[in-house]
């Protein structure tokens, strides 16, 4: 179920565990079935490529964003800044929202 997942692609994510701890990014993809996550410039990772690869037409060492487990992710409130696990509420709709356990924001 899409609705269910905490963290979500664009959201604004503090990671709190790691040698990224205590840095902050957006959200660029989820992996829902590994529980992982690609977050904007953190986790970067080289890698060597060959001579050609779209990314390095000389070849040689790119460096790339690995995908940071979930569990090691926390959503900062659009609205109150804190890092925070959120609940859900569902609405008269059906639909399942994100609420913020700090200020009560709805997340969406
Ligand atoms: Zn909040």
């Amino acid at each position: 179920m899409a609705g269910k997942a905490k963290i979500r692609k664009d959201d604004l994510v503090a990671v709190t565990i790691g040698k990224e701890r205590g840095k902050t990014g957006k959200v660029l993809r989820v992996y829902p079935d590994k529980g992982r996550a690609i977050v904007e410039k953190l986790n970067f990772q080289k890698r060597h490529v060959r001579k050609g690869h779209p990314m390095a037409q000389q070849g040689g060492v790119i460096e790339r964003e690995a995908p940071i487990p979930l569990t090691n992710l926390r959503l900062i409130c659009p609205k109150c800044q804190e890092k925070m696990r959120p609940r859900f509420q569902a609405l008269e709709s059906g639909t399942r929202v994100r609420v913020c356990r700090k200020c009560g924001e709805q997340i969406g």
